[in-house]
């Protein structure tokens, strides 16, 4: 509300939480908006060189130093008796290129990082490789460059950059998932899971990206689309494929959900959305054998149906499959005009498939003219065949009971089934006056539904349940949306699974193992670990995974029986690679496990985990599955791998995501080119709050660059007094009110800072408050000069936004702290703390409104109580002239902060 009061005047008796850092952008954006002092600045940085503020200069600089010393940014052991605190952004797939979503992920991470060593905390802040994954194919089949040599010479291109800008990142913790010191532990942990039944191989349809040219998990199909491959619909195929049984988890998987508060609830709806949980109950119901007057003389078939609502099974009136469903096809082998509509529908939902909405597909059906037999009044319902019905959801076959359900309503009404109620408020209903579909799962009971009339739907569906499966007709089940995670991929740039197929059936080794059939599944010994991936290897994109064309890899021997084996061709997924990197980063250079227990349990779980929503039903759900499975194995305590989790905005420009396609991308490069690292990782941080999305203007970065040339100019301000000094000592009463009123401002933005860094982390607001102090010390140049303001003052004012500078531009901070004589690392030192008492306003502005329109805005003694804020209020000169001659009926004053007097 206070937003809106633009006639308050000056901005620092606002309070910080009400202010707005729109104006201050846009003073630091706008060349024409230079005030007098800005312009003077300039004019003074022009004509001494030595003074200004180059970044090209200071930051490489500190850049070398910083670089020289690897224990700079690295975190001590797991005995430190700091409190620990793992800091982590997502790891960057190494394009070769940071763009700017990058640094601003990467700048909001290191600002924490350095607050919280500089809050004495035992910080882990590290930084990998997400390196196997299909760009590095295509770059090799662009370029005739070998993927390893590709993505290796990218890592070191983006490992620059990281260090130009400066990102505080402990590179002795280094991970890079494309070695094999690292992806031999997916082998490993992918044996583990094959022993207990984690991992396994079946035939099943699967997704296809024709694009990709190789499988995906259904995580990675968005809207019927590849998700790399935004234009591509994916295919379904039937193939032999290797799972992870993700399934098992689905109940703790959602479950651990609501204990995840520092998770935002939008990542928490997303993964409970996709698991989909539903209770319900699997009915069989019988084929009759009656078809047209015609016997026939097989064993009755039965079409199982999954229905949430077997408390409705009396008011089923049809029986309705999938035109791909089994029983359908069966009827088609014998009964053309039928194969010729399923034909049709099959072409349909393929369409609709690839069109990626299939919920929107018209709804239409045909009947079969047989007959299914419900099991719980043996009455015949037709059997129906509709195009709406997915073969692989659910069981491929619904009841419908188009009184109770507003899609099977809206069916029958247009094909003119029987709808048949058997659910009512209460059971003296009058049956003509409900009107229908009425769903009533919570508040309804039976009608017309044999011995269960009467009973409420809720207490019905348990006791139906079990009736249907003690009469061997049916059973009670939860199922879910989220299914086994597909993890074979037909690519070449890839972790090799470690499998191999033995031609020779043979007798197992171990008593009361199965034998090996004839081509039969063999998991290698962790001793023939790691699988390497071959090099040299001709990458086409035709003919399946280029590692089937590799003799030398393909044909190897059996570890059982050492007869001829081939090798499982197919390589990994690469979201294993990144569902437990954050955990090798505690002991990255582990040779004999992928990592120490006890080192992991130190750090974990990871205290505060940064980057893109666009994960959150992908690597932070699989992650989440990769952790319970190491817990089972014994190898960390953590149930969950993050206590909190922050998703960033995206950066945009001229209305859309950078992108190279939309030709809108901004080089970090020549921005640090041009305006320097502190500048442009500032400005990701000061141009819109963290969480939403930023609109990059370069104006801006120009804005952020002048405010920190002015903050490095204002330090010859302090002039003898020298920055590291020891703190101001003196009392207040020995202090000039300029003082006060300067320390006051000071401890103010050094609590507005603390405070946000411990949740909030609006660092727009933090970085424009910065901006408002050095506009005050500008302002009181000249009470430094003739010393109304001490020099043993002014230091500590320096130093203190020397500090506060430190988290948001980290070289300009270094060069400062040096240059005032400070000691040791900058970000070393203990951040400052804010004294109450100094901070403490001796006058507020109250504004005042009369019948709710603002009037004036009214100055107070910050002790006030709300009587004198009120004849402060009736006293002022416009207000008297608002309410002359009216009568004053009622005055709101809310606690210092408004006065709102309602007259008529
Ligand atoms: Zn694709
Ligand atoms: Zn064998």
């Amino acid at each position: 509300m206070l937003a809106d009061t633009t006639c308050c005047g000056s901005q620092r008796h606002r309070t910080y939480g009400e202010w707005q850092s729109s104006s201050l952008q846009s003073s630091y954006m706008q060349e024409t908006q230079m005030s007098e002092g800005e312009r003077r600045e300039r004019a003074a940085e022009q004509t001494s060189s030595a003074g200004r503020y180059s970044p090209a200069e200071i930051e490489p600089k500190w850049q070398a130093r910083w670089d020289a010393d690897p224990a700079l940014y690295a975190a001590e052991g797991h005995e430190s008796r700091k409190p620990k605190f793992y800091c982590l952004e997502m790891l960057p797939y190494p394009s070769g290129q940071l763009h700017m979503g990058h640094v601003r992920n990467y700048a909001i991470g290191d600002a924490l990082a350095r607050y919280m060593w500089m809050t004495g905390h035992n910080v882990l802040h590290p930084m990998g490789w997400d390196a196997f994954g299909l760009p590095a194919e295509n770059a090799a089949l662009k370029n005739q460059r070998p993927p390893r040599e590709w993505t290796l010479s990218n890592i070191a291109a983006m490992k620059k950059q990281f260090r130009r800008l400066g990102m505080g990142f402990d590179w002795t913790a280094e991970v890079t998932t494309c070695l094999p010191e690292y992806y031999r532990w997916n082998q490993w942990f992918f044996l583990k899971m094959f022993e207990r039944g984690l991992a396994y191989r079946k035939k099943s349809r699967v997704n296809w990206c024709p694009a990709c040219r190789t499988v995906l998990a259904n995580e990675q199909v968005v809207g019927g689309n590849c998700w790399r491959h935004e234009d591509t619909a994916v295919e379904q195929r039937n193939l032999t494929q290797w799972f992870l049984r993700i399934t098992r988890y689905a109940d703790e998987l959602l479950e651990g959900l609501d204990q995840m508060e520092g998770w935002p609830e939008k990542v928490r709806t997303m993964q409970a959305n996709w698991i989909g949980r539903s209770e319900g109950t699997f009915v069989d119901f019988a084929v009759a054998s009656e078809s047209a007057g015609e016997r026939i003389s097989e064993p009755a078939e039965k079409i199982t149906v999954f229905t949430t609502r077997v408390d409705t099974i009396f008011g089923a009136t049809s029986v309705q499959l999938a035109p791909e469903h089994p029983v359908a096809q069966g009827f088609a082998a014998t009964d053309e005009r039928l194969a010729g509509e399923i034909e049709g529908m099959v072409a349909e939902q393929k369409g609709a498939r690839e069109a990626g909405d299939l919920g929107a597909i018209e709804k239409h059906g045909v009947a079969t003219g047989r007959f299914a037999v419900n099991p719980f009044n043996g009455e015949r319902v037709p059997i129906w065949i509709a195009n709406y019905i997915l073969a692989d959801y659910g069981t491929g076959a619904i009841m419908s009971v188009p009184a109770h359900d507003e899609r099977d309503f809206e069916f029958a009404t247009k094909f003119g089934l029987e709808v048949r109620r058997v659910v009512a408020p209460n059971v003296d209903e009058d049956a003509a006056g409900l009107a229908l579909p009425y769903l009533g799962e919570d508040e309804g009971v039976l009608v017309e539904s044999g011995e269960w009339t009467g009973e409420s739907c809720l207490e019905a569906q348990e006791k139906m349940a079990a009736f249907a499966k003690a009469g061997g007709f049916g059973t009670p089940t939860v199922t879910y949306r989220l299914k086994d995670w597909g993890v074979s991929r037909q690519r070449y740039w890839g972790t090799p699974i470690p499998i191999v197929y033995c031609e020779r059936g043979h007798e197992s080794p171990e008593p009361g193992k199965p034998g090996v059939e004839a081509g039969g599944v063999v998991a290698l010994p962790e001793s023939a670990l790691p699988v390497l991936l071959p090099e040299q290897v001709e990458i086409t994109q035709e003919g399946g995974s280029p590692l089937g064309r590799v003799a030398s890899f393909v044909n190897t021997t059996c570890p059982v029986c050492g007869g001829p084996a081939r090798r499982e061709t197919d390589t990994m997924d690469t979201f294993v690679d990144s569902s437990w990197y954050f955990y090798r980063y505690t002991d990255a250079r582990n040779a004999e496990a992928p990592f120490d227990s006890a080192k992991v349990n130190y750090w974990f779980p990871i205290d505060q985990y940064i980057g893109g929503v666009e994960h959150a039903i992908l690597h932070l759900i699989y992650s989440r599955f990769w952790t319970k499975v190491m817990r089972d194995l014994g190898l960390v305590k953590n149930d969950e791998p993050a206590a909190r989790l922050f998703t960033q905005g995206m950066v945009i420009r001229n209305g859309a995501k950078m992108s190279k396609s939309k030709g809108n991308v901004v080089s970090p490069d020549e921005m640090i080119e041009r305006y320097g690292a502190d500048a442009t990782r500032m400005y990701a941080l000061f141009a819109a709050p963290p969480d939403r999305d930023l609109e990059w203007q370069e104006d801006g970065v120009a804005g952020v660059s002048r405010f920190l040339s002015r903050v490095y100019r204002l330090r010859a301000v302090a002039g003898a007094a020298r920055v590291g000094r020891a703190e101001a000592g003196g009392t207040g009463l020995e202090r000039s009110e300029a003082e006060r009123s300067l320390l006051r401002l000071l401890h103010q933005t050094i609590a507005k800072i603390t405070q946000d860094f411990s949740g909030r982390w609006h660092f727009n607001t933090c970085i424009a408050s910065i901006m408002i102090l050095v506009n005050e010390i500008s302002g009181r140049e000249a009470a430094i000069a003739a010393g109304e303001i001490s020099a043993e003052v002014t230091a500590e004012v320096f130093r203190t936004l020397t500090l506060l500078l430190a988290p948001f531009a980290p070289f300009l901070a270094a060069e400062m702290w040096e240059q005032g004589g400070g000691q040791g690392v900058v970000f070393q030192q203990a951040w400052p703390v804010a004294d109450a008492e100094l901070a403490r306003e001796s006058e507020l502005e109250v504004p005042v409104q009369v019948n709710g329109k603002l009037v004036t805005v009214v100055r107070v003694a910050a002790e006030s109580d709300e009587e004198q804020v009120k004849a402060a209020a009736l006293a002022e000169e416009k207000v008297q002239a608002r309410i002359a001659g009216k009568t004053l009926v009622k005055t709101i004053v809310v606690k210092t902060k408004l006065v709102n007097l309602v007259v008529k």
